[in-house]
């Protein structure tokens, strides 16, 4: 009997377990998406994610088609629509790579369990971490919630198996289940303000692998350096990729290791490009043992945070969302994320510490913002980066260290080249003035806001509602 494929977010052919499980029954293989956004309530994909989504299953369907096969893709409850596609096949088997947010992880067990009570023989596998979570604990059994001596006993225990490549051909069934095409899921937006979006980028596997190929020869040497400068092409732009499972974090750590083998690549800029994806497998982890954590502080006293419920704030949400505050490099960034559905991580932080300290609103109001509007938005590692921010997370910035937008931006970037790039009206002021325009006095833009907040007074006001969080805690 056949065996359903069913791809969530793992949309790649090669080092992909599931498929391989398929394969080797040595049976027909029957490749499905269930587009099935309800089950994952509250946290179903954002906008820009489904946009991306709609390119990545394009490229997967096309990529199939290259082997003979096919994506069959249905829309509805997972489980009923399993159901349906096993009666019009009759296939005897089901096989899936696992997925660890908590909603979309109970959901499986109750399909897993439905699927064995009809006789249907299921496997799940492991694609999209070094070790999933649960295999990584503390020396007394509890979960990490310091990063430091979680990296040390994942780094110590990370896969060598060697990754294995794409089928050349997948065999399908003699007469194929219907399936709708990928334009009829909706998953772009009916204004197109994705446009942009894929000038730097190319959804999918060949696309991932392009962007690993690049990252490695060009700028995997400086890494260290240039990973905080947002105006260089100085990080990988793996994240949308990572997080649709278009490659897997095993096939860039083998990569990795074959440029170290390969070269006379500095041992530091690798390993702390390893570190990065280490947060990744961190931030997993932390979701997985404290699911409540997307909306709720991990650090419980936050809960007496007194955030701003004055009226003002939704405006002050408002300008940081629409790249108005005034201060320049926030603006950058959040103009940066609205066209291009990214954002550089050092411009992330400042952003987020601004909205959470300087114009103390509560950081999920941030979260969600983000995860509207990143194509990379993923549940483990925007909640772990928003909380981390805002100091009530897993290792979090303490949180009297408030970041000086303006000092971190003639830090990383000191030319001002970002900020010109985002922010077309700041563009012919000089250097020093960049990155606080109402310096100027008499030469500052006219077309450019004032900023909305004092950065002294504000920051001292976010000292003061902490300082009041612990004497009420
Ligand atoms: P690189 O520097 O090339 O790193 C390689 C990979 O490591 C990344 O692709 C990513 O998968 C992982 N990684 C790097 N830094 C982190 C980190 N701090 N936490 C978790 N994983 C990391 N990342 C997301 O993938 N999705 C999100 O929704 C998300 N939201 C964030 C929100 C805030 C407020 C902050 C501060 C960070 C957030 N990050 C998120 C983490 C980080 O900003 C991005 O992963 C990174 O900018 C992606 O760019 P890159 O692929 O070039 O990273």
């Amino acid at each position: 009997t056949a065996c359903l494929l069913w791809f969530r977010r793992d949309l790649r052919l090669t080092d992909n377990p599931a498929l391989i499980a398929a394969l080797e029954r040595g049976t027909p293989v029957i490749p499905v998406y269930v587009h099935d956004p309800a089950s994952e309530d509250p946290w179903a994909p954002g906008a820009a994610s489904r946009s991306w989504l709609h390119h990545s299953l394009t490229a997967l369907a096309e990529d199939l088609a290259r082997r003979g096969s096919r994506l069959v893709v249905r829309s509805g409850p997972a489980l009923q629509t399993l159901r349906a596609l096993i009666g019009e096949t009759s296939a005897g088997a089901v096989a899936w790579n696992r997925l660890h947010e908590p909603a979309i992880a109970a959901r499986d067990a109750r399909i897993e369990a439905a699927l064995a009570s009809d006789g249907i023989e299921t496997s799940s596998h492991n694609a999209a971490l070094w070790s999933e979570p649960g295999q990584i604990a503390t020396g007394s059994g509890g979960p990490y919630r310091v990063f430091t001596p979680f990296w040390r006993a994942l780094a110590a225990r990370l896969p060598d198996a060697p990754v294995s490549p794409a089928p050349e051909r997948i065999p399908g069934p003699r007469q194929w289940p219907a399936g709708i095409a990928v334009e009829t899921l909706a998953l772009r937006p009916s204004i197109a303000w994705d446009q942009g979006f894929y000038d730097p980028w190319q959804p999918g596997e060949a696309g991932a692998y392009r962007r690993l190929r690049r990252f490695l020869d060009e700028d995997l040497r400086g890494y260290g350096d240039a990973r905080d400068r947002p105006a260089d092409d100085g990080c990988s732009r793996l994240s949308p990729h990572l997080h649709f499972g278009e490659i897997g974090p095993r096939q860039v750590l083998q990569a990795v290791r074959r440029a170290q083998a390969g070269g006379d690549l500095p041992e530091h800029d690798a390993e702390h490009f390893l570190r990065e994806l280490g947060w990744r497998e961190f931030a997993h982890h932390l979701l997985h043992h404290f699911p409540q954590t997307p909306d709720q502080p991990l650090n419980a006293a936050f809960a007496a945070m007194p955030w701003r419920r004055d009226r003002d704030h939704a405006a002050d949400l408002q300008a940081w969302q629409r790249g108005r505050t005034g201060i320049p490099i926030v603006d950058a960034g959040m103009r940066e994320l609205w066209a291009s559905g990214w954002m550089h991580n050092r411009v992330r932080m400042i952003v987020a510490s601004l909205l959470t300290k300087n114009l103390l609103i509560p950081w999920q109001q941030g979260a969600r913002w983000f995860w509207d509007t990143l194509v990379d938005a993923d549940l483990a590692s925007n909640t772990l980066g928003w909380q981390w921010v805002a100091g009530c997370g897993a290792d979090a910035a303490p949180y009297f260290r408030i970041f000086n937008p303006v000092l971190q931006s003639q830090k990383f970037d000191a030319g001002g080249r970002y900020i010109r790039r985002w922010v077309p009206e700041l563009a012919h002021l000089p250097d020093k003035a960049v990155h606080a325009p109402w310096t100027m006095r008499d030469a500052a833009p006219r077309d450019y806001p004032a900023p909305i907040v004092d950065l002294a007074a504000s920051r001292q006001r976010a000292l003061d509602a902490f300082a009041r969080m612990r004497e009420d805690g």
